[in-house]
């Protein structure tokens, strides 16, 4: 039996969702939607689900995942209902359900939370760098001296393993939420075998690619390319020591052409959502939850003191460059540490991981089918 909790909608609005009730269901958004199927249908069903409160039928669904707001369905409801905003109201809010810590939902849903976590983690940062940064040599930049690779590179590891536990336990409980009582029905082979399906998508994005405004696919894909582009060279600097140096290596070094790229690829698809959202022509800007801002304005700046201390370093100009060094893990660990796990960046996961239990699920159907068959005739 479904449960149906009748302020559902009134909880949903501080996710954003302020128009769900404007809905008179003529289905105009789900026909007109590139990325509804016959199997996985949306946004109508789910402006139905918030409308009667059915929140437990919400909290086991995958459908919000597969939207990629691209705003169709805003321009085709003659209701002004909004239900791209609502489909991405939904995710926040299943964001807040597979979080077992409860900080995702303090995150989302008070400002005052927001404000202190950011800050907190912000000015923290900035006094374990001073605290325990080595000797500013000032005659040349020599960054290594001022951070010590063999003390950044351990706390970075060990940062990126909490958070990755977040993550994943978070993942584990979407994994439960979605695919409940068919977990069990499908063999470890096609877990496996799918994993393709995870991989895939959390590379290619390719379903973004079904929506009519193809741009911004690409813009998402430079965005995702140029951030696993910078983790990866944040990860293997321990080995090639390109970044952590007091030898930069020259312009043409691989690890730099590469950090480059993501660096531009980031400051631009984040500058170009910035002004977008501050324009709101485009439907899927004209709402914006303050956890969208935080994000953006969190990682407009990881990115640009980034740039800046690369500049300063080449410039040669060391207090500069470690001024713009403590910022930039200033700005870094809150964006990581809060967005990763917690608030909109999780996104990068849950989404590969919808399309992965989606096939799963599909699979574990297929099974039943057949076996029902099999099971009547031995009968
Ligand atoms: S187009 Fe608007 S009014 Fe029609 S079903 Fe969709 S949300 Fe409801
Ligand atoms: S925003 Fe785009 S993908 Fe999402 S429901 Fe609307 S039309 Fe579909």
């Amino acid at each position: 039996m479904t449960k149906v909790n009748p302020n559902f909608g009134k909880k949903l609005k501080k996710f954003g969702a302020e128009t769900a009730y404007h809905c008179y269901h003529c289905g105009n958004c789900t026909v007109v939607c590139p990325l509804s199927t016959d199997e996985e249908q949306f946004p109508r069903r789910f402006m139905r689900y918030v409308q009667l409160g059915m929140e437990d039928k919400i909290k086991h669904s995958l459908e919000p995942w597969l939207c990629y707001y691209c705003g169709d369905c805003q321009t085709a409801c003659p209701r002004q209902a909004n239900p791209g905003e609502v489909m991405m109201s939904l995710r926040r809010y299943l964001t807040t359900v597979y979080d077992w810590t409860g900080l995702s939902r303090k995150l989302y849903t008070s400002m005052a939370w927001k404000v202190v976590s950011v800050g907190l983690l912000f000015f923290a940062t900035l006094a374990v760098v001073y605290g325990f940064s080595g000797e500013m040599v000032t005659d040349r930049v020599e960054l290594e001296t001022f951070a010590p690779a063999h003390i950044v590179h351990p706390v970075g590891y060990v940062f990126g393993a909490v958070l990755s536990f977040f993550l994943l336990s978070n993942v584990y409980r979407m994994f439960r939420f979605i695919l409940g009582d068919y977990a069990k029905s499908v063999p470890l082979s096609v877990y496996v075998e799918e994993l393709r399906t995870l991989v895939v998508h959390f590379f290619t994005q390719a379903r973004m690619r079904l929506c009519t405004n193809k741009s911004r696919w690409l813009k998402h894909w430079l965005l995702m390319t140029g951030y696993f582009v910078a983790f990866m060279l944040v990860n293997i600097d321990v080995v090639t020591r390109w970044s952590l140096t007091n030898e930069p290596p020259m312009w043409w070094h691989p690890a730099k052409l590469l950090w480059t790229y993501a660096s531009i690829a980031m400051i631009y698809v984040t500058t170009e959502a910035i002004i977008g959202r501050l324009r709101k022509r485009e439907p899927m800007h004209q709402y914006s939850h303050s956890t969208d801002w935080m994000f953006l304005i969190l990682l407009w700046f990881t990115v640009f003191t980034g740039l800046l201390m690369r500049i300063f370093m080449e410039l040669g100009l060391p207090l500069p460059t470690y001024h713009t060094f403590a910022l930039h893990l200033a700005f870094t660990v809150p964006l990581l540490g809060l967005e990763v796990p917690f608030t909109k960046w999780s996104h990068l996961a849950y989404r590969p991981f919808a399309l992965y239990f989606a096939r799963i699920k599909e699979r574990a159907v297929q099974l039943q089918q057949r076996q029902g068959p099999e099971s009547e005739m031995a009968a």
